[in-house]
């Protein structure tokens, strides 16, 4: 578990992340927002984007996922 000091920082799974390193595209919703919501947010961001989920949790990450719950 990630603690609450990371408030405001960048997701550790930036580096790695093809949301992140805009290899992954999302629909309809900008790289600049994506990442202002959930990757530059600290904790209270990544706690909210899938991907961080199943990575926190130690599972793996579906290549197609996004930050955003599968419908
Ligand atoms: S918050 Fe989600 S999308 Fe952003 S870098 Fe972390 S795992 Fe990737």
């Amino acid at each position: 578990m990630i603690s609450q000091r990371h408030l405001g920082k960048l997701c550790p799974y930036a580096k790695d992340c093809p949301v992140y390193q805009e290899d992954l595209k999302i629909e309809k919703v900008s790289s600049f927002l994506i990442k202002n919501v959930f990757c530059n947010r600290g904790y209270k961001g990544w706690k909210n984007c899938e991907r961080f989920k199943l990575a926190d949790e130690g599972q793996e990450i579906p290549v197609t996922a996004t930050p955003y719950k599968q419908r």
